[in-house]
């Protein structure tokens, strides 16, 4: 009998995509999914390290297993990604049920490394080096990009896709995990990723988002030094015939490149939408996290994305609470919150990482009620933002790629034909509205009647797979919360918890 996987994952794109690459492979190797962990052979949990709050769900996740582990003792129970890579001497003391823990750079190890677990009834663990034991070469070709033949059935849907550009980071931002998680920065060279894009089309694949930590950073130089930017591989990307839509996250500030946003506005096929992490509005803190850029450089290049591309929607992400920030160093965030008018941003209370510079160097010393107050003041401060960006929307036609049925029309169950379908527009907005069943993965026109602070509310105006435009206004339907959004290949990440079956 067939061998079944189940797997949890928290955390980012880049989490998602390992996931659905580890189970590709596995069902290539003759497992079948299971929905349950109490159904399943191997049990995976793919983990997030950025947040502490992230670790503790895998840590009792992890307990929720130690029945099952006790009823069927030949259940191999899997800890992957970051968690795995950063902490697997801490794992072995809190869950010593744990068979196999297996780091970011290690993942196309899995299938072998269970039967091996099975096999020998002994825990196995595949980790790469740490940054610190060996040299820069070394320690990369220890960190090795999992990037498997695709299998549609894999994900949400199969117009839609991840591919991974770059792995590892090397900014180093003081309160991070993620270089020492994910390893060095290193580019994966274009011919590879443009034939898994020909591939993904192939299969039907119409809108693909690149992912890299900081995407904008790509570079792939030959040994004849030829070099390959972000914006030449959007170039040569966007001569895939069938290739609808291509997206990038996430952009670091410093590295917004003017080739990049000519690229942005001139390429019709890439979204009017960047991810630019700002973290702080205050000089102090930005230093002290060491982001490289100060507020003035930030806004200035805020600036330039808009005049190079026209109608662009930006999004951000920011700290609050981080060492040392002051009431003063806040408001000045809350300032630049204000002013950037972004579509929308995440915002994190911060999280003191072991292991980092942060945690070295300064004290954690904002207690967490100010965190949280401070949270939900900039959060206020960014809705009534978002609701006035989204506003603007009214009145417009956006070309929207159909994902599927809204959350509500999933719930409800009843479709008589009609379906309340959410999609993005071109500039990323949630885009809500009633349409035949067959729209999904078509790309259509929406009028843009309604809108909340989040969502888009339209009916459709040019079908061509409709008979009739459907206009309604879906009152207070699918309103998507402001993070993590729906099913969402939108910025990041956080420590959502996603159960298999993707199938
Ligand atoms: N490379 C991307 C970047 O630089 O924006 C994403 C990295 S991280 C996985 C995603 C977000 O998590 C960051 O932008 C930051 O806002 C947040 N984050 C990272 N470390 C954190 C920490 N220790 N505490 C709270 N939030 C954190
Ligand atoms: Fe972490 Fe992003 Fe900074 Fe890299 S750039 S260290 S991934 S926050």
């Amino acid at each position: 009998m067939a061998k079944k996987v189940y797997i949890e994952t928290v955390g980012c794109q880049m989490n998602v995509l390992d996931s659905e690459l580890v189970i590709g492979a596995l069902r290539r190797d003759g497992y079948e999914i299971a929905a349950e962990a109490a159904d399943a052979d191997l049990v995976l949990f793919n983990t997030c390290s950025v947040r502490e709050h992230a670790e503790e769900k895998v840590y009792s996740a992890l307990g929720r297993v130690i029945p099952l582990k006790r009823k069927r003792p030949e259940t191999i129970v899997g800890v992957l990604g970051c968690m795995a890579q950063k902490d697997q001497e801490l794992i072995r003391k809190r869950a010593p049920h744990v068979d196999l823990v297996i780091g970011t750079g290690q993942l196309a190890r899995v299938s072998e490394l269970a039967a091996r677990a099975r096999e020998t009834r002994q825990p196995q663990y595949a980790l790469s080096l740490g940054r610190a034991e060996a040299g820069r070469h070394e320690v990369e070709a220890s960190f090795v990009s999992f990037d498997p033949i695709r299998d549609a059935s894999m994900r949400p849907t199969p117009f839609q896709a991840f591919v991974r550009v770059q792995i590892g980071c090397d900014k180093f931002c003081t309160y991070c995990v993620v270089p020492s998680t994910r390893g060095p920065e290193q580019s994966r060279p274009p011919e590879h990723i443009l034939a898994e894009v020909r591939q993904l089309v192939q299969q039907g694949c119409k809108e693909v988002t690149l992912i890299g930590q900081t995407v904008n950073s790509y570079e792939f130089e030959r040994g004849d030094g030829r070099r390959t930017r972000l914006s030449d591989l959007l170039s040569q990307m966007h001569d895939v015939a069938g290739l609808e839509r291509i997206k990038f996250v996430t952009n670091f500030p410093k590295d917004m490149t003017d080739d990049l946003l000519d690229a942005v506005r001139d390429l019709p096929k890439v979204m009017k939408y960047l991810h630019v992490p700002a973290q702080s509005g205050c000089d102090d803190v930005l230093k002290r996290m060491k982001r490289l850029y100060s507020v003035a450089e930030y806004r200035e290049m805020l600036d330039r994305c808009r005049q190079r591309v026209p109608g662009v929607a930006i999004s951000s992400d920011f700290i609050v609470g981080f060492c040392g920030e002051s009431e003063a160093s806040f408001a000045k965030t809350i300032d630049l919150v204000r002013d950037a008018k972004f579509k929308n941003s995440f915002i994190f209370k911060y999280s003191e990482r072991p292991g980092t510079k942060a945690s070295e160097k300064f004290t954690d010393d904002i207690p967490d009620e100010v965190k949280k107050r401070r949270n939900n003041d900039l959060l206020a401060v960014q809705n009534a933002n978002s609701m006035a960006d989204h506003r603007a929307q009214i009145g417009k036609t956006v070309e929207v790629l159909v994902e599927g049925p809204s959350k509500r029309a999933l719930a409800s169950g009843n479709s008589n034909g009609i379906v309340q379908f959410t999609g993005r527009a071109m500039t990323d907005h949630i885009v809500v509205f009633d349409g035949a069943e067959r729209l999904a993965g078509r790309t259509v026109e929406v009028h843009i009647d309604d809108a909340s602070a989040f969502t888009l509310y339209g009916r459709v105006v040019t079908t061509g797979f409709a008979n009739e435009p459907v206009a309604v206004r879906l009152g207070d339907a699918d309103e998507a919360p402001a993070y993590p959004a729906p099913l969402d290949h939108a910025p990041p990440r956080e420590e959502k918890r996603i159960g298999l079956p993707l199938a």
